[in-house]
């Protein structure tokens, strides 16, 4: 994998959009391959609605977002409406997350996040465009990407560093488990006491360690009166699927 975009090729583009777009998914083209099982990712024609690759072994659909901006905590995606109604469809893609370096036309980082981290709740409706906007009214959305567990953020490049294909691949098999999960609900729990685990940000933890986030999650839950008891019922489920160790008396441990 190189670093570097073909810039040459990008002459004849005037907009700088259309430019990134090109550099971008010329670059991903030749030098991405499926973080989900390592095949080659073959380029879909040009305003293909569905996504932008599709890997020629799993037949997994990545859609591919760059910026030359910041990646941890907002990403501005399309229209709010079609974005919700893709979640709750076969076809939603997987996310590729480019950021390159607009000085020298380098990947900076890339992450792969798989579809199945998408849910509602990640999904930031836009306030409506301005009466005088060009298109009026249109509503669009913002991917909470601070609000995916770090696991779900799957790295390739790192600060300009590739990541080893075996780690890749690992990293996305780890929580692969996800994609059973078939009730929002169920996996809402799941994703927010990852994001707990995540937030005490210890290998080793307590059970006493994940109830301090109960009065957080009764803002997000305030019907439920079991949140600790919830909380206990994800940690077993997490245990049971490898993604955690329980190690004895209400302790804790990431592999
Ligand atoms: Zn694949």
């Amino acid at each position: 994998m190189y670093l570097c975009m073909d810039i040459g090729s990008a002459g004849h583009y005037k907009s700088n959009a259309q430019r990134v777009r090109f550099l971008s998914e010329s670059w991903a083209d030749s030098n991405v391959h499926c973080p989900g099982c390592g095949g080659e990712l073959k380029k879909y024609a040009n305003n293909t609605p569905v996504a932008d690759f599709c890997c020629s072994i799993c037949s997994e659909d990545f859609e591919l977002k760059s910026t030359s901006g910041k990646i941890d905590k907002t990403i501005p995606d399309g229209a709010y409406g079609s974005m919700i109604e893709r979640l709750s469809s076969q076809s939603n893609p997987n996310l590729l997350l480019l950021q390159y370096d607009a000085e020298n036309w380098s990947v900076k980082n890339l992450s792969a996040i798989p579809k199945y981290y998408f849910t509602p709740d990640i999904i930031q409706k836009r306030p409506p465009l301005s009466a005088t906007a060009r298109r009026a009214g249109w509503v669009g959305c913002n991917i909470l990407v601070g609000k995916i567990p770090i696991a779900g953020k799957i790295k390739i490049v790192s600060n300009r560093i590739i990541e080893p294909t075996e780690k890749v691949l690992t990293a996305w098999k780890k929580t692969s488990f996800l994609k059973e999960v078939k009730s929002s609900v169920a996996k809402g729990w799941i994703l927010q006491t990852m994001q707990c685990i995540d937030h005490i940000g210890k290998r080793e933890f307590e059970l006493n360690d994940i109830y301090q986030f109960e009065n957080s999650l009764r803002a997000i839950y305030p019907k439920n009166n079991h949140i600790k008891e919830k909380l206990r019922q994800q940690l077993q489920f997490l245990r049971n699927q490898g993604y955690l160790r329980f190690i004895g008396r209400g302790v804790y441990e990431l592999p």
